[in-house]
């Protein structure tokens, strides 16, 4: 068994060898976040690690290849008229299971999660959500105010994302996935 170090320089170099610099310094930019709600929240360290930097290890591959592996593996096959926005997280986990090996569960399902949400989320689900929102280098309006929410209540910081980001799609007319509406309508709407 590895100690933790070692799997942490192993991911370091699979994941940016996955993707451009912009894109590998944001996933150091969550991990760093997300091993601060951990540490303030009661999670795991390292999963909060290894599941921060593998989140968007995904989301280079193209849409021939996710467009097969809804095939190959049988999700449902609406997911073939969605885009990359959806599938590089929840079809991603696939990808990362298989090819960096990972299989806690746990961290499986916080990846899956992570652009979507859920109205069901374990803290690591939290945690990753909302570190990948959060994290240093992100120029979102009204990111300021997330970072302060996050301090406070992770729950409250799930619903001010959720809310932003559905308010987003709305404004640029964008289809919204059904998961991000029930993820809405349990942390904003608190039905
Ligand atoms: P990133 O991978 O670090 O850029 O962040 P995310 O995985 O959280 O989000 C990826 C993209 O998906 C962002 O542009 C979000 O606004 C977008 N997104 C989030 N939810 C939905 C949704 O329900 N529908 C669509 N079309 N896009 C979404
Ligand atoms: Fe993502
Ligand atoms: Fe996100
Ligand atoms: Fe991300």
């Amino acid at each position: 068994m590895k100690n933790s170090e070692d799997t942490r320089e192993t991911l370091l170099k699979k994941v940016r060898a996955a993707m451009s610099e912009k894109r590998f310094n944001h996933v150091l930019g969550v991990e760093k976040a997300a091993i601060f709600l951990a540490e303030k929240y009661g999670e795991s360290k390292e999963k909060a690690s290894i599941a921060a930097l593998t989140h968007d290890y995904a989301k280079e591959r193209s849409d021939d290849e996710f467009k097969k592996i809804i095939l190959d593996y049988g999700y449902d096959l609406d997911l073939l008229n969605w885009n990359n926005a959806i599938w590089h997280g929840l079809l991603g986990a696939k990808l990362v299971e298989k090819e960096l090996g990972i299989t806690d569960e746990s961290i499986l399902q916080a990846i899956r999660l992570h652009t979507t949400g859920a109205a069901q989320m374990t803290l690591l689900d939290k945690i990753i959500y909302v570190a990948d929102y959060i994290e240093p280098g992100r120029d979102i309006p009204g990111v300021e105010k997330a970072r302060a929410i996050a301090q406070e209540d992770l729950d409250e910081a799930v619903a001010y994302e959720t809310k932003h980001t559905l308010a987003h799609l709305i404004d640029i007319n964008a289809p919204v996935y059904p998961k991000t509406i029930e993820t809405y309508n349990r942390w904003v709407a608190k039905k």
